[in-house]
């Protein structure tokens, strides 16, 4: 018998709480990895959790799928830290901070003693600052640490708008950019429904105005807060967000997609992890896509990396 040594795809996932494990159920269902480790500070839910996803694999892909520790590590493809506490009601995502960064140093040291030699993905709140410190701890290259950033918010925003238009989400070309949080910004001026700029789609001539998209907006950056309120977390959106990250990775798709990485000058920011579309391949981030966006996008977008950047020192404090 002939066995085939094909490429194993394995991902570890740090934190089995609703979104790890919204997560590990996505990529399941979809079936793009052969090895998946939840690795939980509370061993008994990445056990149960493990246990549960298995007993689906008859209706699933096959895959290997346990509970383990940090040398789990040492040969996956990516680590995704979806580990740490949450946003309780009425909490800002940079309300997390401290409480968050102190348990990423840890969490990043124990992966990267592991022998680790993947790419990182980061969904924790505050994310972007989250990311950041994974880069500082980890000692990685930057395009190897990425943040989740505005996937979810793209994600939402175009869901809006399709739903406002009554065109499919996926015909509808709109980002998304700054922090994942209340500083973040819709780029209007870049808004297409299948190419045709929204401006014109709409008939309407001050779009960044017009009381309908103003509201669709708030409806995107309050999300959160709204779901929150009702069920008491989010996870479905960003599971599947996650897988969506998960697949640009190890399809190595040169996908383009909102994540959370390391300005270095463009946009006229230094040294932020914040939301911007880039192409992300099997080596992450191969590059930042710079768009030509409007003067009053261009201060949001520096008011936000701001914001992130005085959130950075408390994290780094
Ligand atoms: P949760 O409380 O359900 O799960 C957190 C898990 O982390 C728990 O299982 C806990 O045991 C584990 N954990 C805590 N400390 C740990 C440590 N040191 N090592 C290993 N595991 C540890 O929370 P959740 O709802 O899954 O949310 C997790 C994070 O994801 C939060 O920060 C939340 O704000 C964030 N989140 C991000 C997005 C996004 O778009 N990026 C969306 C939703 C939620």
């Amino acid at each position: 018998m002939i066995i085939s040594q094909s490429k194993s795809r394995k991902v570890v996932i740090v934190g089995t709480g609703f979104v790890g494990s919204s997560y590990a159920y996505a990529l399941l269902n979809q079936g793009i990895v052969n090895e998946l480790v939840l690795v939980d500070v509370n061993l008994d839910k990445a056990k149960g959790e493990a246990a549960d996803l298995n007993h689906g694999m008859p209706f699933a892909s096959p895959m290997k799928i346990r509970a383990g520790g940090y040398e789990e590590c040492n040969n996956a493809d990516l680590v995704v830290i979806t580990a740490g506490a949450n946003q309780a009601p009425g909490e800002s995502r940079l309300d997390l901070v401290s409480k968050n960064a102190k348990i990423f140093k840890t969490i990043v040291t124990n992966v990267m003693e592991s022998g680790f030699k993947g790419i990182f993905v980061v969904a924790t709140n505050p994310v972007d600052v989250l990311s950041h410190v994974t880069l500082e701890v980890s000692g990685l290259p930057k395009e190897r640490v990425i943040g989740s950033g505005t996937i979810l918010d793209t994600a939402r925003f175009r869901y809006l708008l399709s739903e406002h238009f009554q065109v499919d989400s996926r015909n509808v070309h709109a980002y998304i950019i700054g922090e994942h949080g209340d500083s973040e910004l819709p780029v209007w001026s870049h808004v297409q429904i299948g190419g045709v700029p929204l401006s014109r789609y709409a008939k309407i001539n001050d779009v960044e105005n017009d009381e309908d998209m103003k509201r669709i907006f708030e409806n995107v950056r309050d999300a959160a807060y709204h779901i929150i309120e009702r069920k008491g977390a989010t996870y479905y959106g960003i599971g599947l967000g996650l897988v969506r990250l998960t697949k640009a990775i190890l399809h190595n798709e040169n996908s383009i997609v909102t994540v959370s990485t390391l300005l270095e000058g463009e946009y006229g920011i230094n040294d932020v992890y914040l939301g911007v579309p880039a192409i992300v391949n099997e080596y992450g981030v191969r590059e930042i896509l710079e768009l030509q966006i409007n003067e009053s996008e261009q201060q949001k977008l520096q008011k936000s990396a701001s914001i992130l950047n005085e959130m950075k020192e408390k994290a780094f404090s």
